[in-house]
């Protein structure tokens, strides 16, 4: 799907990271949620201690124009918790921005999160019945709450007693004054990956976030893993909770994560680039040309052409200066939105039967309007073919996603949405093709993960938020 078109369509999970052991520890902060930009632009906050004290910056907006040099000075010590939020709308986003501080009995800790917690609710109503006031919207709040009332007598002891009655999905970074954890859920259904940097250890939700700041990879935090930081350098690692089949996000691969990070121990560049391979193989059309969808389709429109043997051209020139725009004229310029962000390459496409690429379909009207794009640039064909099986189902594991009602493949056969987007011909990658280029075919030889599929198959493998209960994701 356009980048630039996600509100509204599917937000992207957040982004976390965490820097232990570095004398600039806010300021790599800083960096390495730069490389997590596209997880979540409606906020940004670091928090950093200095073995005494813990502070915390929240900002709405994008990290390069709502964190300054003042607030990076402001923020000593050799430990980071960093976080950045997917868009929504409304200035009281701010109190639900993170890291969430809180004064506990263990002193100040800080929590960056990414994921849902399904049960959250439930637990907030039990909490609130109890006693407890909160103060945001966020799920976080609810593991802050947990920890506080544990009767542990260590934050190790008092976090994984928090963390054990939640259901969902949780990659965390927590900060106290003298230590950090990473911790992931059971399922491990969102990345979070360690890094080093000279002495320092660094935690990112994505690789791309250690190639900024020159550190090198380690390993990832396994599902269901909580590794404790010492500011002494030490790493202890432990498993508190109950061990569950891990279940990471597919859509992590097919569009989330950045193309030069590896999640899942998966290259994400070329991963997608053999679901392009293989859809070719799946869906042949005779065409002149391949072209991406910008950026999103790129990687499995290089697989596609090279598995058709089918000139790769990029057909739509993407504008890289689209911010928010107030003005639109009504009526007389069609499809003004797009136009503003994608413009064919008539010389190229005029005459020609085109394949159109992109990752996957979400409402299709974006998609109607690229291929009334090109079929106006003068295409004498306009195919388009789609690296991911149909999205059926919404998200409860951290991406927002528009409801089933929607959701254009949960309501329509095949032929009508290729009616709907005005293509000559339609088809996806099927479930089996996917398995195959993530390597979690059953069976096959790169089979070491059975992912979390809900989105196209329906089948939830952490329970499922009452839409009544739905709260943000984050
Ligand atoms: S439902 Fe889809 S987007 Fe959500 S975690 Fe599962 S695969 Fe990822």
């Amino acid at each position: 799907m356009l980048e630039f078109e996600r509100s509204g369509l599917i937000e992207e999970a957040c982004g976390v990271v965490g820097v232990v052991g570095h004398p600039e520890a806010a300021s790599i902060a800083y960096l390495a949620l730069h490389a997590l930009q596209h997880r979540g632009q409606e906020s940004v906050g670091i928090a950093a201690a200095d073995g005494l004290r813990l502070r915390a910056v929240r900002r709405m907006g994008k990290v390069s124009e709502a964190i300054s040099k003042d607030d990076l000075a402001g923020l000593p010590g050799r430990l980071a918790a960093g976080h950045v939020r997917y868009a929504t709308a409304g200035e009281s986003s701010l109190r639900n921005a993170q890291p969430l501080t809180v004064q506990l009995k263990f002193g100040s800790v800080a929590i960056a999160h990414n994921g849902n917690i399904t049960n959250a609710s439930t637990i907030r109503r039990e909490l609130e019945a109890r006693g407890s006031i909160f103060h945001t919207d966020v799920d976080t709040e609810v593991i802050a709450h947990l920890i506080a009332r544990s009767e542990a007598d260590s934050l190790d002891g008092a976090l994984a007693e928090a963390l054990r009655p939640l259901e969902g999905a949780y990659s965390l970074v927590v900060l106290s004054a003298d230590a950090a954890y990473a911790v992931r859920d059971p399922r491990g259904v969102r990345p979070l990956s360690i890094g080093r940097l000279g002495d320092a250890w660094m935690i990112a939700s994505e690789t791309c976030a250690l190639d900024l700041v020159r550190a090198s990879w380690e390993r990832d935090v396994e599902p269901g893993e909580m590794l404790r930081f010492g500011s002494d350098g030490t790493m202890l690692s432990s498993f508190p909770f109950e061990k569950r089949a891990p279940k990471p996000c597919i859509f992590e691969l097919i569009y989330f994560a950045r193309p030069d990070s590896v999640v899942f121990g998966r290259g994400v560049y070329e991963t997608r680039v053999k679901m392009g391979e293989r859809l070719a193989r799946e869906s042949a059309v005779e065409a002149d040309c391949v072209i991406p969808v910008p950026d999103s389709g790129v990687p499995a429109a290089i697989g596609f052409a090279r598995a058709s043997r089918i000139p790769y051209e990029l057909g739509l020139i993407r504008s890289h200066y689209v911010g928010r725009t107030f003005i639109e004229p009504t009526g007389s310029i069609r499809d003004f939105g797009v136009k503003l962000k994608l413009n064919p390459v008539r010389r190229l496409l005029e005459g020609k039967r085109v394949i159109i690429i992109d990752d996957s379909i979400v409402r299709g009207t974006t998609c109607k309007k690229l291929v009334t794009l090109v079929r106006e640039a003068g295409a004498a064909e306009v195919h388009f073919r789609v690296a991911s099986p149909p999205t059926m189902w919404p998200c409860y594991y951290g991406i927002d996603t528009p409801s089933r009602d929607q959701l254009i493949a949960a309501n329509h056969e095949l032929d009508a949405i290729r009616e709907f987007i005005q293509a000559d011909s339609l088809a996806y990658l099927s479930l089996e093709g996917l398995r195959d280029a993530t390597g979690s075919q059953p069976g096959s030889a790169a089979s070491d993960a059975s992912f979390c599929e809900a989105c196209l198959t329906g089948h939830y493998p952490a329970g499922i938020i009452e839409s009544a209960d739905r709260r943000e994701a984050y």
